[in-house]
């Protein structure tokens, strides 16, 4: 379930053990959440740091990190290379346990895979519903034309936060408020040693710092357009729009039927139920393309040797040294 990065990279598996599998994508096109971004979205890294399993992302064209069209055309482009079943405009609604496996609305597996990623439940704080303004969540913010001449509270001390203020800073009248001070990496770290660290580290790089210090931040931060206010109800609530870049939860209602959810609101795995992208907690850096690889392959090889899981079909992907 779920038909983005995560998904294909489980697809990829899938197809190698040769096993009958089909993904259902609530989405009309290939693409996942990048297709969504903002239009100034970029990766964090180059091309070659951001590879799925068995083929790398191409080369970007273009100056600076890949754009998320960039992302867009390479997952495209990975489905249709490994010719990996999906079924578009296919949302699950619900996952139940039967007899030897699940019922995923009305159809039978033995396996399921829930890659459904976070983008699609935005979180945004209680607070925002008793405030007059115009309120926005990261998913909703494309570029600054679409909030000319106002008064913009950007919300949230994360990536999201400092590039959407990066973003609009000097397009409008922005105040930028964070919980506490923003606490930048060193700006020689980009995506590179970020998801080397959270590969091998599954505290993740909290220690470190929030913010990847990407070229449109530093030149913001260096210019002095990016000063953080801590919250301030007042500044809220004068706000014409208020952006809350406060982050996702995963998209995991359609597991609710299994009543799996720990105190946390996330979902332990149950036999031959795997939850691969949402997060270091389902995989170290499995919330990135680079880091999904691995933990797709554990999945599908666990899938693979349960009993009874022979292989339906021959596998049509030959062996690559890059995986
Ligand atoms: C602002 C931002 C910047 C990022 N930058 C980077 C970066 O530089 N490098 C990097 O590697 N990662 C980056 N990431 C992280 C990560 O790569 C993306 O979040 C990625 O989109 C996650 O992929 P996914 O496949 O897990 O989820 P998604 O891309 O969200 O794909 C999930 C798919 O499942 C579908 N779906 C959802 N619910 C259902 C359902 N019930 N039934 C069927 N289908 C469903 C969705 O429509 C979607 O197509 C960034 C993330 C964000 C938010």
């Amino acid at each position: 379930m779920g038909g983005g990065q995560a998904g294909l990279a489980a697809g990829y598996h899938l197809r190698r053990a040769g096993l009958d599998f089909t993904i259902l994508d609530a989405q009309p096109e290939p693409g996942g959440a990048w297709r969504h971004g903002w239009d100034s979205l970029r990766l964090f890294s180059p091309a070659r740091h951001s590879p799925l399993p068995g083929w790398p992302m191409p080369r970007y064209p273009g100056d600076g990190y890949p754009t998320a069209q960039h992302v867009v055309d390479y997952l495209t482009a990975y489905e249709k290379r490994y010719e990996l079943p999906v079924e578009r405009g296919v949302r699950v609604r619900s996952v139940r346990r039967v007899d030897s496996g699940y019922d995923v609305d009305g159809r039978f597996a033995e396996a399921v895979i829930s890659a459904t990623g976070t983008w699609w439940r935005p979180f945004v704080p209680a607070l925002a519903r008793r405030l007059g303004g115009r309120q926005l969540h990261t998913v909703q913010y494309r570029n600054p034309r679409q909030l000319t001449g106002q008064r913009v509270v950007v919300v949230g001390g994360g990536n999201s936060g400092a590039q959407i203020a990066a973003d609009l800073a000097g397009h409008v009248d922005l105040t930028w408020i964070t919980r506490r001070p923003p606490r930048y990496l060193p700006d020689e770290i980009d995506g590179r040693t970020l998801f080397g660290i959270a590969t091998h580290n599954p505290g993740g790089v909290g220690a470190l710092g929030d913010i990847v210090a990407v070229p449109p931040v530093r030149e913001a931060r260096d210019r002095g357009l990016l000063t953080a206010h801590p919250m301030d109800r007042e500044l809220l609530a004068a706000a014409d729009t208020v952006i809350w870049c406060t982050g996702f939860r995963p998209a995991l209602g359609h597991l609710a039927p299994l009543g799996l959810r720990d105190h946390h609101g996330r979902v332990t795995g149950r036999p031959r139920l795997h939850l691969l992208g949402y997060g270091n907690w389902t995989g170290p850096a499995s919330a990135t393309l680079i880091g999904v690889g691995p933990t797709a392959r554990a999945a599908v090889r666990t899938i693979a040797d349960e009993p009874g899981a022979a292989p339906r079909s021959r596998s049509r992907i030959s062996r690559s040294p890059s995986t």
